[in-house]
């Protein structure tokens, strides 16, 4: 059976040269939105409790629920339905819409709006959405934003540093006029947390660090960024064996013919798994050497081995390339139900 193998040596290393980075696992908050970026929610959670993060960041509160075990603090990015139900969570606010929906007593995060334009509040009514949610009897915990670009080279980064820089200092004014607690301000994704010089300098509470945990960081070949740990390999096993003779041809349209006789075996995963679809116009080579013949199907691939189980990727950067995209989306893809295993 197809698994996706979870290198739990790999995983702390990576969480170890982050912490460092952060200047101590307090710093961090684990991303585990989306599956853990498809490595597996609750395998993730509970190996990042075991070395001792103690912050989370999730999408939805039902996730939230289901590790909220593992996690002293978790922040929870785009739910619509913000419950009060744990003193642990910590809801996002993306408009000032949101405000109306908040219940008492809810903890909940200020996102603001310094320059992605996609979700927050815009830097002006960073006061009105307090007043609004001091109305509401909400706890504000803390004032965050998202950078749009801190993987590649322009100056959005700092410009949206300086932005967010603005933001805090207002933050701190209306909370001593109104006499506040001083929220947590955060800022960085693993990108971000990368290229600060100093993250310490920049007195923020914690980075919110998804990729990097997973052992990739895109440096758009130019920022000194450390060679992560890929964390998760793909396995498939062997389902049928056949000798095809020269001149034969494999899979939907017959697009691989065997230039002289061959061993081929079917696998056991396809793109109905989440492994994206390969055709003939794409090489891809598994890290033994196989190569993957003619067109993927939904629940198989063939290559030219006849090993029981292969490994697909330990390492998605190659195939992230053919497929014209990131890392990110090759590894979310893979379907929550591929079976885990954690290699110690
Ligand atoms: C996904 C996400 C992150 C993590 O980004 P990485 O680049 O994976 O570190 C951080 N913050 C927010 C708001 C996100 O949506």
């Amino acid at each position: 059976m197809a698994k996706i193998l979870l290198n739990k040596k790999n995983l702390f290393y990576n969480l170890e040269v982050i912490s460092k980075k952060a200047t101590n696992k307090n710093k961090i908050a684990v991303v585990l939105k989306d599956n853990a970026y498809g490595h597996g929610l609750i395998e993730i959670a509970k190996l990042c409790y075991e070395f001792g993060i103690e912050k989370a960041v999730v999408r939805t509160i039902e996730d939230a629920r289901k590790i909220e075990s593992y996690f002293s603090y978790i922040l929870v990015l785009a739910d619509q339905t913000f419950h009060n139900y744990s003193h642990t969570f910590h809801i996002a606010i993306n408009s000032l819409d949101d405000i109306e929906k908040v219940p008492q007593n809810a903890n909940v995060h200020l996102k603001i709006d310094t320059g992605m334009h996609r979700n927050g509040i815009a830097i002006e009514d960073i006061e009105v959405a307090i007043l609004g949610l001091l109305k509401h009897k909400a706890n504000i915990t803390g004032v965050f934003t998202h950078h749009r670009g801190a993987d590649t080279l322009s100056t959005d980064f700092f410009w949206q540093k300086e932005n967010f820089s603005l933001v805090k200092n207002s933050v701190k004014n209306i909370c001593e006029k109104l006499l506040l607690p001083l929220p947590s301000f955060h800022s960085c994704n693993s990108a971000g947390l990368f290229r600060e010089s100093n993250f310490e300098n920049l007195n923020e509470d914690f980075a919110r660090v998804g990729i990097a945990t997973y052992g990739y960081l895109d440096n758009d070949g130019v920022f000194d960024f450390p060679k992560l740990k890929p964390v998760m390999s793909l396995w498939a096993s062997k389902m049928a064996t056949r000798y095809l003779k020269k001149g034969q041809s494999i899979g939907y349209g017959g697009k691989f013919t065997a230039t002289e006789d061959m061993v081929v075996s079917t696998y056991d995963i396809g793109y109905g798994d989440g492994f994206l679809r390969l055709n003939e116009e794409d090489s891809y080579t598994t890290p033994k050497g196989f190569k993957v013949l003619g067109r993927v199907s939904m629940d198989n691939l063939s290559l030219n081995s006849n090993e029981n189980n292969i490994c697909l990727f330990d390492d998605v950067t190659t195939l992230a390339k053919i497929h014209k995209t990131i890392t990110y989306e090759i590894t979310c893809s893979l379907k929550e139900n591929i079976k885990k295993e954690i290699l110690l």
